[in-house]
């Protein structure tokens, strides 16, 4: 059992609770969170919940479905953003009571003779087993199960089945649909949510007929529409009452009869969200009809059925197992289960910060995804990653905007935090100063297609990002007669976000030269390798030959400095200037220093949120030796505080390249149980979805020491203490290949696909058909 959550067990597939705590149900609404990337609901009780106040958050989400609430500034410039996309908390459909003759289930009620929840992740089912007993004396047993289906993506499913065990009586069950509902309103926390002042999502029409219930919405603002429809499958017969019932905008089916002792009476409510960015109804209505007719034609197993056969595919090129730790292997498998759950399928969405598990931070997308979660994706479920980068293709023209909104005459910004590509941050100094960004999402399309070989994707849609966004860089920076002609640039933020608005970031500009030379390269690649379409699109953009010549002049006068007495790149011009963070004589709870000090007091001296230069020297590490990173990772580790969740395993990876192997132990198991163990705190305002990603990669890029340079595909493989062994897959250029460490040797095994070539340490390892296998000693 772990101190912060109450959970038990360690079986490596199964999260589960035994007891219901009403202090921990904000934490446990999160970790039992469901969701399959468009639909998401918070693990919230059927039967409600009647303790405390403040111990629950009713919520279901739907990826990409906001409202824009206008920001109101004190005091305003131009360009600051002008609204916030704010993720919308739905109508509330998770609602189930159960009456016995006269007397409603509660769990703080009567008496629980037995509970356990359980998730099971190669399922993507939640159970819960109730065994209770009412205060007359009368004892039913209660199974719930909960499905979001990741093949049909706007439904939601729930199964409740009520045995009477030792008596026979009058059973009702009522099934409701919560049509009234808001979002959370902030407490001075900046991470939780914006201030919303009242109702977003207004009800413009109901109804309860013929066993299903609906409700039409309008968003407030955006005049977005959204309708939710929930359908019923039930063992009631013919005769038995069903009650149709509307009040105060709550809508309820009440299906009762009479029940026999020892038989299992029940019913699957089936629950459709469907909407549109547009004003209207029309369609929306047959499109939700025809999902909930389709969905009732299977039964409630054969949807647990196909989830499971979803799952088995995912597993299978995911697969991650870690020998003598099941806490640890718990941890991975949770981390890549709700990853999975959360990331946005259709080319329209991406993954927000906080998955679909709450309201933290709005519901927004930010750098997280193609920094922290992009490789998982990229190396698991390729075709999932090709759709996160849609999205930001389906969002370009948005970006187009913002740049010219931020007086770029050329190009394309993206924003910092958003949901349907317009800036949502309104602390530009942490948002729309974070101009990396742009190099962020081009490094995960350069990976991408190197990892992939999927030219088409380059020269349809990726092309036109990179080349796009390039341009910014050449806007916002400049080549500085007084430094040589060195291209520099100004007033920008880096990762670490308790530094602000400097010249000549490190990572920013390690980035940027990144972007820049390959937006020039990879054109010159496109005009020789299809010059008719590399003509029309320079044409569409209306680029020049001169401003791609311009890129290369910028990329390699990029200036960088380093700190000679000190052996490291200051992670901007001034930092090594001001002050360090008086850690010592500072109190210690005063953690993170957001919630406790004004940002210009943080900003004035050298301590960081997380990990800034740091970050480049892994992101870029084929540029730096291990010299290089040992010496920054002494400086910059100590004045580090990780208040961010990004921030431990980076440093796990960097710590395990340079040898430092417990420190990377140590903040690997940080990271890897974040979520489940509370590590920060937070996690009832939903679960941490980059440092997920990250704890994947601190495995794969941290004690495997997978490293990709361009096509070249290298391991550098070791073993954590503890353990007896670890094994995962990947899939690189086409070929599926498992890593097996153990304590003495490594083995690379071919499972399937094409032949493959990559670097173990500096020996080169080639499998293939006949030859799928290969064994290294774990030092060579
Ligand atoms: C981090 C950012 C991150 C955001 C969302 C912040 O605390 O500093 O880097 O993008 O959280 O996860």
């Amino acid at each position: 059992m772990t101190k912060e959550s109450y959970l038990i067990g360690d079986d490596p597939w199964v999260i589960g609770e035994e007891t219901h705590i009403q202090h921990q149900q904000l934490l446990h609404e999160t970790l039992f969170f469901q969701g399959n990337g468009t639909i998401g609901m918070r693990g919230n009780l059927e039967e409600g919940y009647r303790g405390e106040p403040g111990n629950t958050m009713q919520g279901t989400y739907m990826n990409g479905f906001f409202d824009s609430l206008p920001i109101v500034y004190g005091e305003a410039a131009y360009g600051y953003a002008k609204s916030n996309e704010t993720m919308l908390n739905l109508p509330d459909a998770q609602g189930i009571s159960l009456t016995i003759d006269d007397e409603i289930f509660n769990l703080d009620y009567g008496k629980v003779l037995n509970y356990k929840r359980e998730l099971h992740m190669k399922k993507g089912v939640v159970t819960r087993l109730i065994r209770w007993k009412s205060p007359k004396g009368k004892e039913v047993s209660i199974e719930i199960k909960r499905l979001i289906p990741f093949e049909m993506m706007n439904l939601a499913l729930i199964d409740y089945r009520v045995t009477p065990l030792n008596f026979s009586g009058d059973v009702m069950i009522s099934s409701t649909l919560e049509t009234s509902v808001f979002n959370k309103t902030h407490d001075n926390d900046p991470r939780i949510g914006a201030s919303i002042q009242g109702r977003l999502l207004i009800p413009e029409k109901t109804w309860v007929n013929n066993h299903c219930m609906g409700a039409i919405h309008r968003t407030k603002f955006n005049l977005f529409t959204l309708i939710t429809e929930v359908d019923h499958q039930h063992t009631f017969k013919d005769g038995e009452v069903i009650e149709e019932f509307s009040d105060d905008g709550i809508l309820a089916i009440k299906f009762h009869g009479w029940a026999k002792e020892n038989v299992t009476y029940g019913l699957t409510k089936i629950i459709a969200y469907h909407s549109t960015k547009e004003n209207t109804t029309k369609s929306l209505k047959e499109t939700s009809r025809q999902a909930l007719e389709e969905a009732k034609k299977l039964r409630f197993n054969e949807f647990e059925n196909m989830q499971r056969e979803y799952l088995k595919d995912f597993w299978q090129k995911a697969f991650m197992e870690v020998e003598g730790d099941p806490l640890i292997q718990q941890g991975m498998h949770f981390n890549l289960f709700h990853l999975l759950q959360s990331a946005g399928k259709d080319g329209a969405t991406s993954i927000a910060a906080k998955g679909l598990s709450g309201e933290g931070y709005n519901g927004h997308y930010f750098w997280d995804t193609e920094i922290y979660i992009f490789p998982v994706f990229l190396y698991t479920k390729p075709d999932l990653a090709r759709n996160l980068l849609m999205f930001r293709y389906k969002t370009l023209d948005k970006a187009r905007e913002r740049a010219r909104e931020m007086d770029h005459k050329k190009g394309a910004l993206y924003p910092w935090r958003t949901i349907d590509g317009s800036e949502s941050s309104a602390y530009y100094p942490a948002g729309t100063a974070q101009y990396h960004i742009n190099a962020d999402i081009i490094y995960a399309i350069k990976k991408y297609v190197e990892g992939t070989g999927d030219e088409n994707f380059l020269k349809e849609f990726g092309l036109e990002m990179i080349l796009e966004t390039a341009r910014v860089w050449l806007d916002l920076g400049h080549f500085n007669p007084r430094r040589n002609n060195h291209f520099e640039i100004y007033n920008v933020t880096g990762p670490d976000e308790y530094t602000a608005m400097v010249n000549n970031n490190f990572f920013t500009n390690a980035m940027a030269k990144m972007h820049l030379l390959y937006a020039y390269e990879s054109a010159k690649w496109f005009q020789s390798n299809s010059p008719d379409e590399y003509r029309s699109l320079m044409n569409k953009i209306n680029m020049t030959e001169e401003e791609l010549f311009n890129f290369q002049r910028a990329a390699e006068n990029m200036f960088f400095s380093k700190d000679e007495l000190l052996g490291i790149y200051p992670q901007d011009d001034s930092f090594l200037n001001k002050p360090k963070w008086d850690f010592e004589n500072r109190p210690k709870e005063k953690t993170p220093l957001l919630l406790h000090y004004h940002p210009l007091n943080i900003y004035r001296h050298q301590v960081l949120k997380q990990a800034d230069v740091v970050l480049a020297l892994f992101l870029l590490s084929e540029n730096y030796t291990i010299e290089e990173k040992k010496k920054n990772f002494d400086y910059y580790e100590p004045i580090t505080t990780h208040d961010s969740s990004l921030s431990y395993c980076m440093y796990s990876i960097l710590a395990s390249e340079i040898g430092y192997d417990e420190l990377a132990y140590e903040f690997f198991r940080k990271t890897v149980r974040m979520d489940l163990d509370n590590v920060l705190g937070k996690t009832h305002h939903g679960i941490h979805t980059a440092n997920m990603g990250g704890a994947w990669m601190a495995m794969v890029y941290g004690f495997a020491g997978m490293r990709t340079n361009n096509i070249n595909l290298s391991f550098s493989p070791s073993l954590p203490k503890d353990w007896k062994g670890y094994r995962f897959r990947i899939t690189f250029r086409g070929s599926f290949i498992e890593v097996e460490v153990k304590e003495n040797q490594v083995l690379y095994t071919l499972l399937q696909g094409k032949s493959i070539e990559f670097y173990h340490n500096s020996q080169c390892c080639r499998l293939w058909e006949e030859q799928p296998r290969e064994k290294f000693s774990i030092a060579n």
